[in-house]
């Protein structure tokens, strides 16, 4: 039901109808997530997509148990009921797995350990960072994950893009070398580099808060500070900005070519047409035009051999961040960390 290399839309159930619209199209696919914890809405709202509109696109449910204020650490049993309906929908059957925290071998072990017991299950594995970037804990968790064989689904913890840290990048591409069918869940434009280098599937979230897992103190106990303004993907620099950012930028380096696009959000118009909107109007085209940015990229640097689509998404990313420079941004650090990835990494035209 997975075709290898799919791009998954990431997004709650509220938002769901609107990006299984988006994700109709072919080597795609959705993973849906509850709505303020709602369970029985997610589960209802995949049911309604599978069974009652014309759309076919795959569709994954990922329960989210490890996110918020309230999250379950890895130890807590899975809901047989989440897992049942999955099944019985015609799903993939994802786990709803707690938080595996920094040294928590026993809740990473016994996750992946009660997965074997699902016949076709995908653990879940919502991790601390230091799983990828820390030497020890990525030996113990490539040979756990190796000595069980199940299909893994990795969501990565951070206050901002994880693959931004030192190490994020390289644990990940040892992990894909494991020989277990991986997907990578709640992420941004390092899905594509998750996808060149072997994963099966990588999702990307609608928000920000959808593209990463937030540490549990990060969050805010009443939202006080609110949603951030939605930032969306210029194509150039290959990185998520603020549309205030896109205007400012586009005053300083007037060229046309630049800032227009012709994804359907966007129609033609430059991209900085967003910024006439208020935030809440704004989500969904800056979902919409990063969406298409997203594919099309996809479709780009995924044209080739395994070999060639490596290095291709290693240049990119070097010329990516030679733009930011030019554009006055700081480089983004996903685009260092994936740029380094190419095998002559060190003659590439960038310092740092
Ligand atoms: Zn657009």
């Amino acid at each position: 039901m997975l075709s290898a290399r799919s791009l998954f839309v990431y997004c709650t159930a509220n938002q769901a109808l609107r990006c299984a619209r988006i994700a109709e199209r072919p080597g795609a696919g959705l993973v849906i997530a509850p709505y303020r914890h709602d369970e029985r809405g997610a589960l209802a709202t995949a049911a309604y997509l599978r069974d009652r509109s014309q759309l076919t696109t795959p569709i994954l449910l990922d329960a989210a148990r490890y996110a918020g204020q309230n999250r379950l650490p890895a130890s807590a049993p899975f809901n047989p009921r989440w897992l049942r309906r999955q099944r019985e929908l015609g799903l993939p059957v994802l786990t709803d797995s707690g938080y595996v925290d920094g040294g928590d071998e026993a809740g990473l072990v016994s996750i992946l350990h009660r997965t074997m017991a699902i016949p076709d299950g995908i653990a879940v594995l919502p991790l601390n960072p230091v799983w990828l970037r820390d030497r020890l804990h990525l030996t113990t968790l490539t040979n756990r994950v190796r000595d069980a064989g199940v299909a893994i689904a990795l969501v990565l913890e951070a206050r901002g893009d994880p693959f931004g840290l030192p190490g994020t990048v390289a644990g990940l591409l040892e992990v894909l070398g494991c020989g277990v069918p991986t997907l990578l869940l709640r992420s941004d434009l390092s899905s594509l580099g998750a996808l060149c280098h072997g994963a099966v599937a990588a999702a990307v979230g609608t928000t920000g808060a959808l593209r990463h897992l937030a540490p549990r103190e990060s969050v805010p106990m009443n939202n006080q500070r609110g949603p951030r303004p939605p930032a969306t993907i210029f194509k150039p620099t290959m990185s998520y900005r603020r549309i205030s950012a896109i205007q400012r930028a586009k005053r300083s380096h007037p060229d046309p070519r630049l800032w227009s696009c012709d994804c359907d959000a966007c129609a033609g118009r430059d991209l900085d047409w967003m910024a006439a909107l208020d935030d809440r109007e704004r989500e969904v085209p800056a979902f919409e035009h990063a969406a298409a940015v997203l594919f099309a990229l996809r479709d780009e640097v995924l044209s080739g051999g395994e070999h060639q689509n490596r290095n291709s998404w290693a240049a990119r990313c070097a010329d990516a961040a030679y733009r930011e420079r030019e554009l006055g941004w700081p480089v983004t650090p996903m685009l260092r960390h994936w740029r380094d990835t190419a095998p002559n990494s060190v003659e590439m035209p960038l310092a740092s």
